[in-house]
């Protein structure tokens, strides 16, 4: 196929789009690939669609091939399969929600679980109808807290998204392993670099899930890996545990006055000034040796607010986002929620917290049993706060703090939670080394769902012996906007974009350079020659655009490879432009066809 610039329906821009962040944003809005039609809602221009095309085609050649068969749903779907599943209350405002004439509720879809599982049910009753993987390409709608950067995080975005259906765990494993096969594959066709790190399954709930990350800066997931082949979403890291510890020789606590310690650096200061231990005790107080108390406050789905005091060891943070992953379990209900520092708003509330100075001492707790049902306080705490370690943690009392305070002993928690920040040197929970840690962008997300989805919607097989049982499944979802995107991010310079061979929207973008009807002649039949053989070609044809412009644009639009037809043309020659490479040769012209030709196959 040839495009012809002179026709084809594309703008370039010289300037950058105000509202873009990141490169990748700014460089497919410029180059004419997409256009913003609302915050996180884009439209799609002949280049983009092209190269949109191909991520496509290569996902849809690596379902194919672990048998997965393609359907399409609707992306605008009744209320009822959401309300069996309780996503539609758990979405909370995460989703498009709209009514139809009569008043009856629709959503547009997130993801589609619900309508798969019930497909499914409508037409399978049989053990011998499994293993079924089925997959679309489709529309999805988020409203997003912060769309950002372009195509990267969008309101509407495509996914691949496919489910597998099995009989029984060993089945579901297979299926599970042969998508994440496929994934690996899909992405390294692309081109792009991915790594499969171990994360929790979120909103989706069920077991076993692993994410694959684009390592980069301007990702917005934080990984870590060890040396041993250890690799994690920030969020599914887990803590090292220490063993409990024998505490019937421990001392009992003791309060002490540590006037003006409100911070855990001031608190540090004053144990050692007042109560220095020796060396054989331990050393210098660290504020490893304090139990800081957080208290945050988590917004329900039904909009309620749960106040949670996390006491955690003085030397480490406490991680939002992880707690958000992990607080699940000790909540109410399920769903989307919000989490932030409690608000003094808040606080007032909470009589019994001393700001600067609180502590979990049996007293306090007891107190603050008593008065959980109507103040709704949750007390959790680090998985290193173990039976029998010892804390100098706040005495609920202004300027005062107790020294010695036994886990275990003289305090209780409603549960253990992994809340605090995970950093650089830890230890990998597997024992295989120390972590680093490194940003990503998710660009898929494999999940073993179990029969959760199966049970809410009665998805039922008859075995081999005549019963019934839950049909167990997997969810598997792939970016494909966020591919594009990434794509761009990670393969541009300051120029433009520079597409890898198997995206790119041409194979070699043909210039012709000046004035001469000779030069449009040739570029003209050299274009229709690698038509001929078989490559997709862009073709500059505009008679009265500089040649600045021309190169600017093609440099721009990023294909690989770019054929100048101009001066050279008096010596027989024509420049053939390596756009990765950056270098450039000049070939003869009967050359030319045969070396492009060339570096496409060998590329
Ligand atoms: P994120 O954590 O980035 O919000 P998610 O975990 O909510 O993503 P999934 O429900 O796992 O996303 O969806 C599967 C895949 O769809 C993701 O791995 C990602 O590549 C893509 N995706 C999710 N949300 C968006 C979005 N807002 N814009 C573009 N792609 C998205
Ligand atoms: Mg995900």
């Amino acid at each position: 196929m040839v495009l012809r610039l002179s026709k084809l329906f594309l703008r370039t821009l010289r300037e950058d789009p105000a509202d873009a962040e990141v490169a990748s944003h700014r460089l497919l809005v410029r180059a004419g690939y997409i256009r913003r039609a609302a915050p996180g809602i884009y439209t799609w221009l002949p280049l983009g669609l092209s190269v949109l095309r191909k991520v496509e085609q290569v996902i849809r050649e690596e379902m194919t091939a672990i048998g997965a068969q393609e359907v399409h749903f609707p992306a605008l779907l009744p209320k009822e399969p959401y309300e069996a599943t309780n996503r539609w209350t758990e979405y909370g405002d995460g989703i498009f929600r709209l009514k139809d004439r009569k008043g009856n509720d629709y959503l547009l879809a997130p993801t589609h679980e619900e309508m798969f599982t019930l497909l499914v049910k409508d037409l399978y009753s049989s053990y011998k109808d499994l293993p079924l993987s089925i997959y679309q390409i489709q529309n999805k709608y988020r409203d997003e807290a912060r769309p950002r950067a372009g195509l990267l995080r969008g309101r509407e975005f495509i996914m691949k998204d496919s489910y597998s259906f099995d009989v029984d765990d060993a089945g579901l494993d297979a299926s599970y392993a042969a998508h994440r096969g496929a994934y690996l594959k899909i992405f390294e066709r692309l081109g792009l670099e991915v790594i499969p790190v171990a994360a929790t399954a979120g909103a989706m709930g069920g077991s076993k899930s692993e994410e694959f990350l684009h390592p980069t800066e301007i990702g917005e997931d934080t990984f870590v890996r060890s040396a041993g082949g250890y690799a994690a979403n920030v969020e599914a890291v887990t803590t090292v545990v220490p063993a409990d510890i024998d505490f019937s020789d421990a001392p009992a606590g003791e309060v002490r006055d540590t006037p003006d310690t409100p911070t855990i650096d001031t608190l540090v200061d004053a144990a050692n000034a007042l109560a220095p231990r020796s060396e054989a005790d331990g050393g210098a107080w660290t504020a490893a040796d304090t139990l800081k108390n957080v208290v945050l406050a988590v917004t329900l789905p039904t909009g309620e607010r749960q106040i949670v005091v996390i006491g955690v060891p003085g030397d480490r943070g406490v991680d939002l986002k992880r707690v958000e992953a992990t607080i699940g379990s000790f909540l109410p209900i399920a769903g989307e929620i919000t989490i932030e520092a409690a608000s003094e708003e808040d606080l007032k509330k909470q009589p019994l917290i001393v700001k600067g100075y609180l502590g979990p001492g049996l007293s306090l707790h007891a107190a603050l049993l008593g008065t959980r049902g109507a103040a709704k306080l949750l007390y959790l705490v680090d998985p290193r706060v173990v039976s029998g370690s010892a804390w100098v943690t706040g005495a609920n009392e202004a300027g005062k703090h107790v020294f010695g305070l036994v886990a275990g002993r003289d305090f209780g928690w409603d549960g253990v939670i992994e809340a605090t920040e995970v950093r650089a040197g830890d230890e990998a929970p597997d024992g295989s080394g120390p972590l680093e840690t490194a940003r990503g962008i998710e660009m898929g997300h494999i999940f073993q769902l179990g029969r959760k989805y199966a049970e809410a919607m009665d998805l039922k097989v008859l075995d081999q012996n005549g019963k019934q049982v839950i049909v167990t499944m997997g969810s598997y979802g792939v970016g494909v906007t966020r591919a594009v995107a990434a794509l761009a991010e990670s393969n541009h310079d300051d120029k433009g974009l520079i597409w890898p061979r198997a995206v790119a929207p041409a194979d070699v973008h043909v210039v012709a350079v000046g004035r001469g009807e000779e030069i449009f002649a040739t570029a003209e039949k050299l274009s229709l020659e690698l038509e001929a053989a078989g490559l997709d070609v862009i073709y500059d044809d505009r008679p009265k655009v500089s040649p600045g412009v021309k190169f600017g644009d093609a440099e721009l639009v990023g294909v690989p490879t770019i054929l100048a037809v101009g001066r050279g043309l008096v010596d027989g020659v024509v420049e053939i432009k390596d756009r990765r490479s950056g270098t450039a040769e000049n070939i003869a012209v009967d050359k030319a066809v045969d070396y492009v030709v060339n570096a496409v196959r060998n590329s």
